[in-house]
């Protein structure tokens, strides 16, 4: 299956389906040209082998990373750019991203910057990459002072989602990429969120039909948000693009509180949607019953529905309050009026979140 994100002079398609890592021709549509590929040394375990022969390429024309966050950072950028140097890429080259978030993250932002930009493809392998870092454009690296706090906007050409790649994914990684695509559900579409209750078993048992099905439906709202808002400059950043971030916030001060070890991000993603849809019936705007079936869904597929033991409210509190966007100074949330109906909210009453916080912390 293919779909299209829909910007202009930038647009690009997305593929999706199994075997696409043995059908060149993909590759070949957006024109031969010379090609470095950057991936990380657990992928390449599995996957370098049949990209290196689609792709036709040397060793002298891979670099293996090694796996894990710490990746994403402005010395592995540094390394980038001198192997790229060193082997001249020209300006009409091509990078290629084969791996997770952190992988097209950093080879996003190496593409954007390297001779003021070059083109690249992702090729994503875990599902939170299929269904969501590979597709919008945002690329970055992490700095000692913060996460992604560095980056560019810079859209691919083409993004290859095989889904076959899924196959030796951990099961945890497995999981948070499930946190995303309930949270396109909950944010824009009630019919996929009762598919994916019906479904969610499949889904789980990597299902080819179930998996291919929950992958495009979210690129597809993903693509449909970012053709709309594709820098989230729209009404100073509460537009289209912000409703990304359900749960978000929340999950944000999960993850602070845990130094962004112990939990992934879809994991916290996972606690925040289940904030939200209870902040959001404490409103009184989404119906109490839907927002049982939104925190019951998380708990089906066994990520988490609570924050860590021990996080207070003051906590959240703190952590939360990090999280203002500039605006007003005010704490700014996604919250739903109806399942598949999210808002960016200023201005909802304060007592209600604190009676969502007091209902989750400890
Ligand atoms: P990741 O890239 O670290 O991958 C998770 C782990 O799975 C790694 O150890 C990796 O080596 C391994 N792996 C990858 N594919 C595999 C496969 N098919 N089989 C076996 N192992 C495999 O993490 P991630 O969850 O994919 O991405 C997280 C990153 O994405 C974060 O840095 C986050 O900030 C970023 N992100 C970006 C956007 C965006 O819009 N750009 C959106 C969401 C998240
Ligand atoms: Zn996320």
């Amino acid at each position: 299956d293919t779909l299209d994100v829909d910007l202009g002079q930038r647009s690009y398609p997305i593929h999706i389906g199994t075997g696409l890592l043995s059908r060149p021709e993909l590759l070949t549509s957006i024109g031969r040209r010379p090609m470095r590929l950057v991936t990380d040394a657990h992928v390449a375990e599995h996957y370098l082998t049949p990209v290196r022969e689609l792709l036709s390429l040397d060793d002298e024309q891979i670099l293996v990373l090694p796996a894990g966050e710490t990746t994403k950072s402005m010395a592995t950028v540094d390394q980038v750019m001198d192997w790229l140097l060193a082997s001249r890429l020209p300006r009409d080259g091509m990078l290629v991203a084969l791996g997770g978030g952190v992988i097209g993250d950093l080879v996003g932002f190496c593409a954007a910057i390297y001779q003021r930009g070059v083109d690249f493809v992702q090729i994503p392998t875990t599902l939170l990459a299929q269904v969501d870092s590979s597709v919008g454009g945002k690329t970055g690296v992490n700095h000692a002072r913060g996460k992604n706090m560095i980056g560019a906007f810079h859209q691919p050409r083409l993004v290859l989602a095989d889904t076959g790649t899924l196959a030796t994914l951990p099961q945890r990684e497995k999981l948070a990429g499930i946190a995303e695509v309930i949270k396109y559900g909950m944010l824009g579409d009630a019919a996929f969120f009762a598919w994916l209750e019906r479904n969610m078993s499949a889904l789980l048992a990597l299902d080819d039909e179930a998996v291919r099905y929950a992958v495009y439906r979210s690129c597809e709202m993903k693509a449909e948000i970012v053709a709309l808002d594709e820098r989230e400059s729209v009404d100073g950043g509460a537009g289209p693009r912000a409703l990304l971030n359900l749960g978000h916030t929340f999950a944000h001060a999960v993850e602070t509180y845990t130094h962004y070890t112990e939990w992934l991000h879809g994991e916290a993603v996972a606690v925040g949607l289940c904030m939200a849809a209870d902040l959001s019936a404490r409103l009184g705007w989404l119906a109490g019953r839907d927002a049982d079936r939104c925190i019951a869904l998380v708990a089906s597929t066994g990520l988490p529905t609570r924050p860590p033991q021990g996080m207070r409210v003051d906590d959240f509190r703190t952590l939360m309050s990090l999280d203002k966007k500039v605006a007003s100074g005010k704490l700014r949330l996604i919250l739903l009026r109806s399942l598949g109906d999210a808002v960016v909210s200023a201005d909802f009453d304060s007592q209600a979140l604190d009676a969502t916080l007091r209902h989750f912390g400890a």
